[in-house]
């Protein structure tokens, strides 16, 4: 069997992954907060842990692996943006929930077997922090819980590696009068009546963010399970805080054995911002035309511990990568498995450039059977994301008329500027023109868009 090995953020080593029962592999990703569309950024953990979930799927059997990932549909933001709108929130958690699975859809992403939503398991949660006051971690105050840092100072920040006294001297923020230690964090906050709300022991209600995960991985996963993933900048302290919610309730050598946590991502060498107008959404990408596959392309280029920097000249480059491979590999059975060097690259911490390379040395020797099986396991090539790359079927003869028909007549005036001018237009939408004493002949290119031939007769 394939020995994976993976980059443990608590342990800030590669170590070999041997997982709790190999029958059940585990893993939990932290999901998006619903309530509006997905920018690039947040489409990076999703390709990222798909990649993962598709390797250990190939190593330990596709029945033998679970995939648990969140919607938060819960959230102050969510609030504010039904407020905004007068929408109602279910109407806007259901849409932004449905353009996230069409859009991660369009990358390639294949659906976790569990999506949970934050409120579907409100009693869960509640049940949770019930216990953790009880055992001296958390306390209510003024219709809040909280989390106890104090009763776990052992414990708390040894994922990102801070102490307790370092993140109270580094506090910043302005101290809620209920808190008896500032880094103290909400498990359990009370709702007015324009805010959704539960019915709990501490009044009506709602859970902080961190509780969520805590409760549904256990619901979903059990108290202990393989693999933790996110991206880094849910390490502090979103992650800290579920350790030591799920630690305090169900013992220290409980929840995640592996953390995972990927890199940021830029845009042309600068951090994606509304301010520096350079912020975009997946499907903005996917409505200029960027195919999804190219944007998935892109993204296994760099890999995941890596800052990532999405560029047009990657997108462009990747796109007459993926068109040479689908020419390549078209009407082709793949191999019965991806080469054994794309798998070893991918097993040594998800190297899925250093697999990429190994692919390109395929197509290169023209190995289109083991090229396609190799790309199928990085979620590419496969039927279903190849709309794009399909050359269309028009009929071109009006155009090698219209063609021959200029030409016929500049011979006779000596005047060649309508042939020059249908020439470059058909050159600019994708055709190789030939033309010969016997006639002319347009040939579709890879590039051919027969959107760009409208209006030429
Ligand atoms: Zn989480």
């Amino acid at each position: 069997m394939t020995t994976i090995k993976l980059h443990n953020t608590k342990s800030r080593k590669k170590t070999e992954f041997v997982p709790i029962d190999a029958e059940n592999v585990r893993m939990y990703v932290c999901g998006p907060t619903v309530y509006d569309r997905a920018h690039l950024g947040n489409a990076r953990p999703v390709v990222v842990f798909d990649v993962l979930y598709r390797l250990l799927r190939e190593v330990y059997g596709a029945d033998h692996v679970t995939y648990v990932r969140n919607f938060t549909d819960v959230d102050d933001k969510i609030n504010a943006r039904a407020a905004q709108t007068g929408r109602s929130i279910g109407e806007i958690t259901d849409e932004t929930i449905q353009w996230f699975l069409d859009d991660m859809g369009a990358l390639g992403a294949l659906e976790p077997n569990a999506m949970p939503r934050a409120t579907q398991f409100i009693p869960q949660m509640v049940a949770m922090i019930s216990d953790l006051i009880s055992k001296g971690h958390a306390y209510a105050a003024e219709g809040h819980v909280l989390f106890a840092v104090d009763s776990w100072r052992e414990g708390y920040g040894k994922l990102s590696g801070r102490s307790v006294d370092d993140m109270i001297a580094g506090a910043r923020v302005e101290v809620a009068p209920y808190k008896k230690n500032p880094m103290d964090f909400v498990l359990w906050k009370p709702s007015n009546d324009s805010q959704p709300g539960w019915d709990s022991p501490w009044g009506r209600g709602r859970p902080g963010w961190h509780i969520e995960c805590s409760a549904m991985s256990y619901e979903l996963l059990g108290e202990t399970f393989d693999i933790h993933g996110g991206g880094n900048d849910l390490m502090f302290p979103h992650h800290e805080n579920e350790i030591a919610q799920s630690c305090c309730a169900h013992g220290d050598d409980s929840f995640a054995k592996y953390w995972l946590h990927n890199e940021m991502l830029q845009v042309e060498g600068k951090k994606m911002s509304k301010s520096l107008g350079n912020f975009f959404t997946v499907h903005d990408l996917l409505d200029q035309g960027v195919p999804g596959e190219v944007i998935r392309f892109v993204f296994l280029q760099t890999h995941y511990r890596k800052p990532m920097d999405w560029t047009e000249k990657k997108a462009k480059e990747a796109e007459a990568t993926l068109r040479k491979w689908r020419a390549l590999t078209a009407g082709i059975e793949p191999a019965d498995s991806a080469a054994a060097a794309v798998l070893d690259a991918l097993a040594d911490d998800l190297n899925t450039a250093g697999a990429l390379a190994e692919m390109h040395k395929l197509a290169a020797a023209s190995d289109a059977p083991r090229l396609l099986a190799s790309a199928r396991l990085l979620g590419l090539l496969s039927d279903d994301l190849g709309d794009w790359a399909e050359v269309p079927e028009v009929d071109l003869s009006t155009y090698e008329t219209q063609l021959l028909k200029a030409r016929e007549q500049a011979m006779e005036s000596k005047d060649f500027a309508e042939v020059d001018r249908l020439k470059a237009a058909f050159v600019t939408a994708g055709l190789e023109v030939r033309m010969s004493k016997a006639g002319v002949e347009l040939v579709p290119g890879t590039g051919f868009d027969p959107v760009k031939l409208e209006g030429l007769e």
